[in-house]
């Protein structure tokens, strides 16, 4: 079931809960391997796979990330699938063809698979939104069998962009080249910005799968940081909390109504 909404600058946010689960063994590592020097112990990683839908007072629909994707996934290899993000949005009341816009955070297997289905666009209706640096370096299967189905409705920004109304995304690259994060009011959708809590405590924590580890670790800081100015509030899409509100010292949840 989706996790519950919050209302910010009256758009609503709906974390659709994609799939819950361990990396496979292709690329599973414990914890103290994945983020090194992270001190926490040699388990498992299970995460959540968050993609977030986006209501704003017209009723107009943006999705933050298309998750895992079918069994036919490019992520299939490493991630749960099938995904079950169309069950989240029926869950929801929404089709997928009532999707106006999506945007997608980067071309990693379990943020992009599922924008196609079957061979075909997933969201009929929509726009799919972009980062310039994302699309030139996008290759393999990301590439052949994504953005080459999608191509006809990609829309491609560059740097920092109005999407929808009172959605903007801004670039934050270093995980990918073209990585990018989504603002709706006080919450900010951050992708794979940061992976895991112990992240926040640390944002100079390297994460094993990270691109560009120092690029990563740089935007991290300085993202945080500015968030944590604003009081902010977290969405990620990895964390099994899907909200947090950043505050000068921490993050505490935030309860859905
Ligand atoms: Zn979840
Ligand atoms: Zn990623």
């Amino acid at each position: 079931m989706p996790h519950r909404p919050i209302t910010v600058s009256g758009v609503e946010v709906t974390p659709l809960c994609d799939a819950v689960g361990p990396m496979g063994p292709a690329i599973r590592r414990p914890l103290a391997e994945l983020f090194a020097g992270c001190g926490l112990p040699d388990e498992p990683w299970v995460l959540h796979f968050h993609c977030y839908l986006l209501r704003d007072a017209a009723g107009r629909l943006t999705l933050v990330d298309t998750g895992i994707g079918g069994d036919d996934s490019p992520a299939a290899v490493w991630a749960p699938v099938p995904g079950r993000l169309a069950g989240e949005l029926a869950a929801v009341g929404v089709t997928p063809a009532e999707i106006g816009t999506v945007v997608l955070t980067h071309l990693h297997g379990d943020h992009a698979s599922g924008a196609v289905a079957g061979g075909r666009p997933a969201f009929d209706n929509a726009r799919y939104v972009l980062q310039q640096a994302e699309l030139d370096a996008a290759a393999g299967p990301m590439l052949d069998d994504v953005v080459s189905t999608i191509k006809d409705q990609l829309h491609v920004v560059e740097g920092d962009a109005d999407v929808a109304p009172g959605v903007r995304v801004h670039l934050a690259p270093g995980h990918t080249p073209g990585h990018q994060i989504v603002r709706a009011g006080d919450v900010a959708m951050t992708g794979d910005l940061v992976l895991h809590p112990v992240q926040l405590d640390d944002p100079g924590l390297p994460y094993l799968y990270d691109d560009d580890q120092e690029a990563a670790a740089r935007t991290r800081a300085q993202t945080l940081a500015a968030l944590r100015g604003q009081g902010a509030i977290l969405a990620t899409a990895h964390f099994g909390e899907p909200f947090l509100r950043l505050t000068p010292t921490g993050a505490t949840p935030v309860s859905g109504r």
